[in-house]
């Protein structure tokens, strides 16, 4: 790999000629014909497509009931609204993560108690998360990080002492496994999020995973207005079906559409994590000597699902900071993100709940810090040279 630019490239110039987009989904044309196919079918709403992918997704991850939702937010929505939570109750969230984690408490009528994150995993810090337990405390959202697997021994641990549900965040995480049990089979319950930056992709779309029965059912019926079982087949060629409305539920349900794309997406996942595994080495060796930090190494006995490539920029020796990198990779066609901005900083969090930058410092500090690289199975060792390429320049030139 050599680099094609001019003798006077300088830091406002692109490195390439096409925009390296952040996040770009990964879409074959097995997926593109699965979805026409589906389209041709005549059944495009929720139907066979939805109930194949459910029952492949239970499959991989281990889960004896895997509900299909048509996103990552509505699956931890409706996964707090079965919790029967009541104003007053509090669900422990990571303040490192993004706003749906949060906002799916403050929608099931409970408040939600942000805490800290350890800055080596980027993950919820259990330590404070046991100073943070009250009377009032009712379930915890840890949330997979970028899809490195959370202290889930001792979260549970503290879970079974005092009594709290567990749901896991598990949108970064399809692959994620400890000792080969799958993210999400953990807790009471799994959320997972096929939205179009994720590693399986259905557009928009979510699943629920939980080895209740109980709470699967009700779960179903909330996902669609709270009619009885099975009212999804009211226009099937069964014939038209009588419903009950059991409960005020929602309009959550996936479409045979999306699951259609789902379906071949989830058949690669496993090859992907390999690419993935490959660009990740790549980055790790080319910024051995660059101001940064890269991402720890996965934990014993974890496979992370390479989600997320999230370097910790050591701005104390750099002459700018994130937001102004950032800025430069993205004149030189070089997406990249920023995951996250800790949820304590948003107004609205810090108006309502009161939070102060300093009362949740990790989770501040990598706010200031961290950088998402492009990370996807197509990319090829050119974009990856070009990504490497990008940043090392940049950050040559905001050296002190
Ligand atoms: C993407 C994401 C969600 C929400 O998923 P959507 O499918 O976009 O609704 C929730 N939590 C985390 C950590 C996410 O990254």
């Amino acid at each position: 790999m050599k680099s094609s630019l001019p003798p006077s490239w300088s830091i406002d110039q692109p490195v390439r000629a096409s925009y390296l987009v952040f996040g770009r989904p990964d879409i074959h044309e097995k997926d593109i014909q699965s979805v026409v196919d589906t389209l041709r079918s005549g059944w495009i709403g929720t139907g066979p497509r939805v109930a194949e992918f459910e029952g492949a997704f239970g499959e991989y991850i281990g889960s004896s009931h895997a509900l299909a939702v048509h996103s990552g937010s509505s699956g931890l929505h409706l996964s707090m609204v079965a919790l029967d939570l009541k104003p007053g109750d509090e669900v422990i969230v990571p303040s490192m993560t993004f706003a749906a984690t949060a906002n799916a408490v403050i929608h099931a009528g409970a408040t939600p108690v942000l805490v800290d994150v350890d800055p080596r995993t980027m993950c919820l810090d259990v330590a404070h998360m046991e100073a943070s337990i009250s009377t009032r405390t009712r379930a915890v959202i840890p949330v997979h990080f970028a899809g490195r697997f959370c202290a889930m021994e001792a979260i549970m641990r503290l879970a079974e002492a005092h009594n709290l549900f567990v749901i896991e965040d598990c949108a970064h995480a399809v692959e994620t496994r400890f000792q080969g049990r799958h993210a999400g089979t953990f807790g009471n319950m799994g959320a997972f999020s096929f939205y179009v930056t994720k590693n399986v992709t259905t557009g928009e779309g979510g699943m629920i995973c939980t080895d209740d029965p109980e709470r699967a059912a009700r779960i179903k019926i909330l996902a669609l207005h709270g009619l009885d079982a099975d009212a999804w087949r009211r226009f099937s060629d069964e014939g038209f079906k009588q419903y009950e409305v059991l409960e005020p539920g929602f309009k959550y349900n996936m479409m045979d559409i999306q699951a259609a794309l789902g379906i071949p997406q989830l058949e690669r996942v496993e090859a992907n994590l390999k690419r993935r595994c490959e660009i990740w080495e790549q980055y790790d060796d080319a910024f051995k000597d660059l101001p940064l930090d890269t991402p720890e190494e996965e934990e014993r006995g974890t496979v992370h699902a390479r989600h997320l490539y999230t370097v910790i920029l050591d701005i104390d020796r750099l002459k700018s900071d994130r937001d102004t990198i950032q800025e430069a990779l993205h004149r030189q066609n070089i997406g990249t993100g920023v995951h996250y901005r800790a949820l304590h900083l948003h107004k609205y969090y810090r108006d309502e709940f009161r939070y102060k930058p300093e009362d949740l410092p990790h989770a501040r500090w990598i706010s200031d810090r961290t950088l998402s690289l492009p990370l996807s199975p197509q990319m090829t060792d050119e974009d990856v040279y070009d990504v490497v390429f990008s940043l090392r320049k940049t950050l040559q030139y905001y050296t002190h």
